[in-house]
């Protein structure tokens, strides 16, 4: 690992980090794949290679479905709710006292500065609050007794649907694979987890502590590799009954195609463009912060509920910009593994060159590039960093359409009440979205408006007691909250005859 002054931290951390590489668990078993094939992983703040990701195909997903049936039939989905819920919460216990190990695995997986992967809202601690927080559903009470019209009795009962595949995106792998895991688990139902093939490391541990804490094997199993050789034959496979992905919209609808024509349960968390609306009576410094620092801060960008447009008032324009380019000016992206960075760098050399050029066709079509718009030079040169880049533009130029997951900020001016929300809602996401505002009146008015799954009244939130997920193209299905177990059982019901 390069020890540069800059990447010190890196080359310290990584040297002390204990991993598996190139491997999936399967069966409560960690070992190669039947593939016997790799991919490189490369560490996003130095460019280098620093472990193998096994690249699976249809062979490794048929051993996966048929080690997640065969724990599903031989015990867990009939588990009773005691021990259900006592092996859950010990889960959550040993994610508790591992959280530095997972922190570390997952900046080392993704780039994620250690700052959030150590913190409470998507870092390494959220995995544990999400076991916990399911645990506590199983021994709820959980169906109805419902009135009928003749001499009979009727209730209903929550099922699980079976084997789930869950799919993820890199940019936060701990807490996507807890919000998928712990209500999947908690509703009875095995999975098989394919991470994305850009790091995986953080994932397989999750997974192994699952085991260590009682969690039978079979239950949860993690494969990895390309969506094309690994994620399709997940998602298509006969023996898969439910898919809950997170990932890009496109390959959300490409994904939704195949298994709708299978008539499978499908969970889609997608992409976002979310907006910042900011009204003349709102705090302007607490409005940078929650879009300037949300896109500047920790993944860079790559967040999918950042709200990287931020709509502001014309007569507070200048004020906002201005805080914003001292907001970005202050979370200038360095070693991810060092305690004081607060921002990092992107994940790809592809993302890198994708943001770029969307700035670069913004600049073609007039946007004025406020600050930022480079990739990072000198001791950061081999590394995917990208300056924090502001922008003040329009609503109709592709740096303000285009889902960047990147550190690029779009300010946009509008005059009135009715344009923001034309405005906010001008776009094919509905993820989520902030309103910045100290009119209470105006606040409950517009969040009536706005068409995204959540939103925020001068702030943001999100954690296990919260739903989370999209409407229009951001999809559909509930991460988070009771209203998630939905999307992990099905209702049955049965109806007796006294009559
Ligand atoms: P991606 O769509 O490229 O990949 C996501 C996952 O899907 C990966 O594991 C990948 O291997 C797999 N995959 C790709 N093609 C597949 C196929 N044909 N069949 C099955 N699986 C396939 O997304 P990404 O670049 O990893 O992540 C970034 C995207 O994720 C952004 O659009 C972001 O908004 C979104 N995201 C959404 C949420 C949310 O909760 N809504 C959270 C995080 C990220």
């Amino acid at each position: 690992m390069t020890a540069t002054t800059a990447m010190a931290a890196t080359a310290s951390a990584v040297a002390g980090l204990r991993f598996h590489s190139g491997k999936v668990l399967v069966d409560g078993e960690i070992r190669d794949p039947i593939s016997q094939k790799t991919l490189d992983q490369i560490f996003p703040a130095t460019g280098e290679v620093v472990a193998q990701v096994a690249s699976c195909d249809a062979r490794d997903v048929d051993a996966a479905v048929g080690a997640a049936r065969a724990a599903l039939d031989s015990g867990w989905r009939e588990l009773n709710v005691k021990d259900r819920r006592r092996l859950l919460l010990g889960y959550a216990r040993a994610l508790a006292e591992h959280t530095e190990e997972l922190a570390l695995l997952q900046t080392f997986d993704s780039g994620m500065p250690m700052q959030m992967s150590a913190g409470e809202v998507i870092g390494a601690p959220a995995a544990a609050d999400y076991f916990e927080y399911y645990a506590g559903t199983v021994d709820k009470p959980i169906g109805h007794v419902l009135p009928v019209y003749g001499k009979g009795f009727d209730y209903t009962l929550r099922e699980p649907l079976g084997v789930v595949a869950c799919i993820t995106a890199w940019n936060a792998p701990v807490f996507l694979y807890a919000a998928k895991v712990a209500p999947a688990l908690a509703c009875g139902n095995t999975v098989i987890l394919k991470p994305s093939e850009i790091g995986a490391t953080v994932t397989l541990r999750l997974a192994e502590l699952a085991l260590e804490a009682g969690i039978p094997k079979g239950v949860i199993n993690v494969i990895t590799g390309t969506g094309k050789e690994c994620g399709e034959p997940l998602v298509t496979h006969a023996g898969v009954d439910a898919v809950s992905f997170t990932g890009g919209t496109a390959t959300g609808r490409h994904i939704a195609s195949l298994t709708g024509a299978q008539l499978k349960r499908t969970v889609l968390e997608l992409g976002g463009k979310s907006a910042n609306i900011v009204f003349e009576d709102g705090e302007i410094g607490l409005a940078a912060m929650l879009s300037a620092g949300m896109v500047a801060y920790g993944l860079s960008g790559q967040g999918c509920a950042c709200a990287t447009r931020a709509l502001v008032h014309r007569s507070k324009l200048e004020e906002f910009t201005k805080t914003a380019l001292d907001t970005v000016a202050f979370m200038q992206p360095g070693d991810p593994f060092d305690p004081a960075t607060m921002a990092g760098p992107l994940v790809s050399a592809r993302q890198l060159d994708r943001v770029l050029g969307i700035v670069q066709r913004g600049v073609e079509e007039g946007v004025e590039v406020r600050c930022g718009g480079n990739r990072v030079g000198g001791d950061f040169a081999s590394g995917f960093f990208m300056e924090p880049t502001v922008l003040s533009t329009t609503n109709d130029t592709t740096p303000a359409r285009e889902e960047i997951f990147g550190p690029v900020l779009s300010i946009i001016p509008f005059d009135d009440e009715e344009e923001a929300i034309r405005l906010a809602n001008d776009t094919p996401y509905g993820l989520a979205g902030v309103i910045t505002t100290n009119d209470v009146k105006r606040a409950y008015r517009v969040a009536g408006r706005i068409r995204t799954g959540t939103l925020g009244i001068n702030s943001y939130s999100v954690g296990a007691t919260i739903p989370f997920g999209g409407v229009k193209h951001s999809g559909y299905g509930r991460e988070g909250s009771l209203h998630a177990l939905d999307d992990y059982s099905q209702i049955k019901n049965v109806y007796v005859e006294l009559g």
